[in-house]
């Protein structure tokens, strides 16, 4: 939406960034599939040349900053800063070992500072308006706004920029309106793919970095997709494991191969073949995982399925039917 809608927010925040800390070139890396964005992008970036307020000594001040857009193919991996920099340096996007950090050895061996477009678009108005009036929004250590995305069966869906500290119920009803289809909500899944399945019981959390991760959840980029009263928890865990398994760039053990072992645990206790044996497998699997992984992606992976042994474990322990027999 910003790359769409105002990218000389992104264009300026970038600037500002590669100034401060004295970078001449800058990329924004843009996955293939949001081809309006990348029109937009590239009309906004030649005009920001053409007013030289990007390139050789903008606006006379001696100081030098290009910007280019780069596209990836679309892999889900490549949104990790390590792996960027390989895809953005015409690679396979595998993910680095840390250390070194980016901001030492990163793009091309060159010192790189990598941010998402939502810090980097904040920038000018922090400066404008200066820091306070930005930490008027929000509350505790997360300051600010974020989009959240409404999304999956909810009657209003769609984006809704928030400053932290709304309750995720408030969001739910007074925004989002409830299910699409009328039926309760039953649970709702926050961060993206890999984020933790909240049960009612945790709808009152405040929508904040610190609150979600108390309550061993992740608030993410603030994607938020919600369930009725039919869905299948026990698939939802499945597609989790699933998701990791075509998404992993391949580099470490336990998220390569654990996600794999980990759908097919899943079909042995849905299939009720020693249910409880592979339950304790599946805990055990997603523990190796959070410890062993070398970066979020195998890490998080467990989110949302220990989540659903912790709160739907009843979707884990219905009778198998005829159907799931066969
Ligand atoms: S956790 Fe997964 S995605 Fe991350 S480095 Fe290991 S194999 Fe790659």
């Amino acid at each position: 939406m910003v790359m769409e809608a105002d990218p000389f927010m992104l264009i300026e925040g970038m600037t500002i960034a590669g100034l401060a800390v004295g970078a001449t070139q800058g990329y924004i890396y843009l996955r293939s599939e949001y081809p309006i964005a990348h029109q937009i992008l590239n009309e906004a970036l030649a005009k920001a040349e053409a007013a030289n307020l990007l390139g050789e000594n903008i606006q006379g001040s001696g100081k030098t900053f290009h910007l280019e857009v780069r596209l990836g193919a679309g892999a889900y991996i490549c949104g990790e800063e390590t792996s960027l920099l390989e895809s953005l340096e015409g690679k396979r996007g595998l993910v680095r070992a840390k250390p070194p950090l980016p901001a030492i050895v990163g793009l091309f061996g060159q010192p790189t500072i990598v941010n998402n477009v939502l810090s980097l678009a904040a920038v000018p108005y922090i400066l404008a308006e200066g820091a306070k009036a930005y930490a008027d929004y929000g509350m505790g250590r997360s300051l600010g706004t974020l989009p959240f995305q409404l999304a999956g069966n909810i009657k209003r869906g769609g984006l809704v920029e928030l400053a932290f500290g709304l309750t995720l119920r408030e969001l739910l009803e007074d925004f989002g309106g409830g299910t699409f289809s009328g039926r309760p909500m039953r649970a709702v899944q926050v961060g993206g793919p890999l984020g933790a399945y909240l049960p009612e019981s945790q709808w009152d959390t405040p929508l904040d970095y610190e609150s979600f991760a108390a309550v061993s959840a992740v608030l993410g980029h603030g994607g938020v997709v919600a369930f009725d009263d039919t869905v299948d928890m026990s698939q939802q865990a499945r597609f989790a494991m699933e998701f990791c398994v075509v998404e992993s760039c391949g580099k470490c053990t336990p998220c390569r191969i654990g996600s794999t072992r980990g759908v097919e645990v899943i079909d042995r206790i849905v299939n009720d073949e020693n249910r409880e044996d592979n339950l304790e497998l599946l805990n055990d699997l997603c523990d190796t995982m959070i410890d062993g992984s070398l970066c979020a992606m195998g890490g998080m992976t467990p989110f949302p399925v220990k989540s659903v042994i912790n709160h739907f474990p009843e979707d884990l322990h219905k009778p198998v039917t005829e159907d799931m027999a066969s």
